[in-house]
């Protein structure tokens, strides 16, 4: 599905205002789009929480090789 328009602007704002801009830990590159807001599940040392709380993390998919790095979405806007 990937972000609208207004979460991707969201996105670029908060990278910028947080200098973010680092190259392609797989690549070297630092051409990213983001991808979707996904939540994790919590693991708790020995089983997963299904229903538990989740962290909403967002995408950022690296351009040329397809690295994927995460960030967490709330403190972006784009999840609460
Ligand atoms: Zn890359």
């Amino acid at each position: 599905m990937g972000l609208d328009e207004l979460q991707q602007k969201k996105l670029n704002n908060w990278m910028s205002a947080k200098s973010v801009c680092a190259g392609c830990p797989a690549c070297g590159l630092n051409h990213w789009t983001g991808g979707d807001v996904i939540a994790g599940t919590v693991w708790s040392g020995s089983a997963m929480q299904i229903g538990g709380p989740m962290v909403p993390m967002v995408q950022l998919i690296c351009d040329n090789c397809a690295y994927v790095m995460l960030f967490a979405a709330v403190p972006i806007g784009l999840a609460s």
